[in-house]
């Protein structure tokens, strides 16, 4: 999608921090964070509706990215929150999950 700010950062056309990265997801900070970790996981693809991901190996892979930033992030037991955004009413209609962490309430 050209106008997606999403996928433009998957393109490096806006030049972000990346957090972890490899073929299918891509992890960078919030620009607005919203807790001291605000991590966004997101697919590479664009996919604008979280009932539009056929593959649901898919969401193992982002799932798995979202393990890792917890551990990495020491934000174990009870440490964290995280949402799943992809269904229109979110800012950017591009599946995203967000990690908040190190905040006792959001
Ligand atoms: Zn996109």
């Amino acid at each position: 999608m050209d106008n997606c700010i999403f996928c433009k950062i998957v393109r490096k056309e806006i030049p972000t921090e990346i957090v972890f990265e490899n073929d299918d997801v891509l992890v960078f900070p919030d620009l607005h964070p919203r807790a001291p970790v605000h991590l966004l996981i997101i697919p590479k693809i664009h996919i604008e509706e979280f009932a539009k991901v056929e593959e649901s190996e898919l969401f193992k892979k982002l799932f798995d990215a979202v393990s890792l930033m917890i551990k990495k992030n020491d934000l174990e037991n009870n440490r964290y929150k995280i949402t799943i955004n992809g269904g229109g009413l979110q800012e950017v209609d591009h599946l995203h999950i967000h990690l908040y962490g190190k905040v006792a309430s959001l």
